[in-house]
């Protein structure tokens, strides 16, 4: 099941997003800022999470190996690239705190770069796999981040990426289904979090006959309450109340 991320400093503390792996290999600052920009991404008013794909085709390009590689791109000080997160079929990897602007977006100073952590899916494999968790690992930040919402490289420059899903044409389908993934684990976590005590209330107000469409109420069991509701369950709590009050009275 997706879940809200647990973050610390910007770095995922979680160790599995639905069951796939969650590595962290942070690059080191070398000083030269041309990978760690050391400059705060403010995760409360960003937009999101821009989509990537590497356009690396070589099967050894999975994730480990483009943070590995982002290391030497920090060290040899010739050009400013970045991405926070990596993703390949059978796992993700970590390469910046998601707290830190990269350049990834191709829009300089833009919104792209300082307000959207980028998500580079690889090439390498697998690649509906990897799109398969590079969905979930946006639905997850979207849940911890409700605000967020999905972009791909080319909203922000024009540039043709990720190019293997623009390839397919199929853009629309995966924002539709990291929503219905967002969406399903609202779901589950309002079932498995919040019921305990709201559904003990539901289940008292049919044990005690207040209410008669119990299906109903436990259908609407996170929405307010219209006023007349509130009033017809008065009414049948007041009835029930003076009739055991009237039977204990001609009991006597
Ligand atoms: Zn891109």
């Amino acid at each position: 099941m997706i879940k809200k991320l647990t973050i610390v400093n910007g770095i995922i503390e979680d160790d599995l997003i639905d069951g796939i792996p969650v590595k962290k290999r942070i690059i080191t600052p070398s000083g030269k800022n041309n990978v760690r920009t050391l400059i705060p991404l403010d995760l409360n008013s960003a937009l999101g999470i821009t989509n990537h794909n590497t356009a690396n085709e070589s099967p050894t390009a999975d994730d480990e190996m483009h943070a590995k590689y982002f290391q030497t791109v920090e060290n040899a000080d010739e050009t400013y690239i970045g991405a926070h997160l990596f993703v390949d079929a059978d796992s993700i990897t970590q390469a910046l705190p998601i707290n830190e602007i990269a350049y990834h977006a191709g829009d300089g100073k833009g919104d792209g770069n300082r307000r959207t952590i980028a998500v580079e899916i690889c090439e390498n494999g697998m690649i509906l796999k990897a799109e398969e968790n590079a969905k979930k690992l946006n639905a997850a930040l979207i849940l911890t981040y409700p605000q967020f919402k999905v972009y791909k490289h080319q909203d922000w420059s024009g540039k043709y990426c990720p190019r293997v899903i623009l390839g397919r044409n199929a853009w629309t389908d995966f924002v539709a289904d990291i929503e219905a993934y967002v969406h399903s684990a609202g779901k589950e976590t309002s079932k498995s979090m919040e019921t305990p005590w709201k559904l003990g209330g539901i289940e008292y107000a049919r044990d005690e006959q207040f209410i008669e469409d119990y299906e109903y109420w436990l259908a609407n069991i996170n929405n307010s309450m219209p006023a007349w509701a509130v009033f017809l369950i008065v009414q049948k709590a007041v009835e029930k109340i003076r009739e055991e009050f009237r039977q204990e009275k001609e009991g006597k």
